[in-house]
């Protein structure tokens, strides 16, 4: 039987962050010695309040469907946060809690591209970003963005990068493989093309509490009334309070895209987990310490890794500020002829070192890998370790 797949989804690929951190865990299941350095979460357990927080919902009774869009306390509460920590004036009717970010990012998509739409997208993005705008119809349109240039898309690539059909700019600071950060201005400008061509902005900020080396999140869509009025902001409470496995991110903007965005929601999936609604609920109106206590063990472990980077002939990166991803330049190792390009090198640390890391290339950028150090020092000591010994065999 030949099955004909809708031509949306057929040209979609595998999530490779999923597929890669998903193989990590599987070798360490099975006994393997293996460093995972592919996760894209962090590995502490949720803060015991959060959890309390859920074991109570469960036992007053709040096993059954919320309103599709999330419940009034979630969504009061995350319009506080956007006005405390965003300076964003966001009502409730213009908030919608999703199972998980990337739910958001992705029924965000839906509601506002049309077929043939061009979403703008600086390279190196975030796996996801390209696949969405497929699933959605659009075109995704790649802005390359170089080292050099810290991996920022500059005011005049994105003017460059505009045609009539430009729909979209998406936007995600910190971000995720890169971690780079854009300042203010560098936002400022930005947000200046999109008013002036008239465009929309998704911004995921979904590492915003993970910022370090004296960098500062902005929200592009708080740099003024013309900006804040294109603005889709999505954020979500996975990376911050180590919650990935509870699937709560949410959505602003303004309400007539935020309607019929719940309207999408509410005959796709309905509303998200309620006890997970309730553990939010609790991680972003409880005691923000512990928000501060891992931010600052990911800063040693970023420290380290930086350290032991430098340290290994042929190998590079830029300070990450953000997020808690490294992009480390392989090219040296690839044009000695250690492997042929990233996913080679790839296969071949996990081959030779039982090291796991992701390729540069499905996050549009060929002779870089991606480490996250969201695990352990030893762990970050001992894969470097193993890296600096088979790089060194080469
Ligand atoms: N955006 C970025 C840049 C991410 O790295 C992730 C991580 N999966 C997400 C969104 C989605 O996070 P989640 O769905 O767990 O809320
Ligand atoms: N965002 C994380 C990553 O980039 C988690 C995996 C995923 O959702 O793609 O690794």
């Amino acid at each position: 039987m030949q099955y004909k797949i809708a031509e949306r989804v057929a040209g979609i690929s595998d999530s490779v962050t999923i597929a890669l951190s998903a193989k990590g865990k599987a070798m360490a299941a099975a006994g393997e010695d293996v460093v995972n350095f592919g996760a894209g979460e962090p590995d502490f357990n949720t803060p015991e309040p959060v959890r309390a927080a859920a074991k109570r919902a469960m036992d007053d009774g709040q096993t059954r469907y919320t309103p599709a869009a999330g419940t009034p306390a979630l969504r009061k509460a995350i319009c506080e946060k956007f006005k405390t920590d965003n300076g964003l004036d966001y009502a409730p009717e213009q908030v919608v809690v999703s199972n998980g970010a990337k739910h958001s990012l992705y029924h965000a998509l839906q509601t506002v591209c049309s077929p043939g739409d061009e979403v703008i997208i600086p390279a190196p993005y975030w796996v996801t970003y390209p696949e969405q705008v497929r699933a959605a119809s659009g075109v995704p349109v790649i802005v390359p963005t170089s080292v050099e240039q810290n991996f920022k898309m500059t005011r005049q690539q994105l003017a460059d990068a505009i045609t009539d059909k430009t729909r979209v700019v998406m936007l995600n600071s910190p971000s995720n493989p890169t971690g780079a950060v854009y300042t203010r201005a560098e936002l400022a400008e930005l947000a200046d093309v999109i008013v002036e061509r008239d465009l929309l902005v998704i911004t995921d900020e979904i590492y915003e509490k993970l910022v370090f080396g004296g960098a500062e999140h902005h929200s592009i869509a708080a740099l003024g009334p013309e900006i804040f009025e294109r603005s889709i902001v999505v954020n979500g409470v996975s990376k911050t309070y180590a919650m990935t496995g509870w699937r709560v991110g949410y959505t602003a903007g303004p309400a007539a895209i935020l309607k019929p965005f719940a309207r999408l929601q509410s005959h796709a999936s309905s509303n998200p987990c309620s006890v997970s609604q309730a553990a939010a609920l609790e991680a972003i109106t409880g005691d923000q310490s512990v928000v501060a206590t891992m931010r600052a063990a990911f800063d040693k472990r970023r420290q380290l890794l930086m350290e032991r980077v430098a340290a290994i002939p042929g190998l590079s990166m830029p300070e990450p500020l953000g997020a808690f991803y490294a992009f480390v330049n392989v090219s040296e190792p690839i044009s000695r002829g250690f492997a042929q390009d990233s996913v080679e090198f790839c296969n071949r640390c996990l081959e030779e070192t039982k090291v796991v890391m992701i390729p540069g290339s499905p996050f549009g950028a060929e002779g870089y890998v991606r480490i996250s150090y969201a695990t352990s020092a030893e762990n970050i000591s001992e894969g470097l370790d193993r890296l600096k010994r088979v790089l060194a065999l080469a």
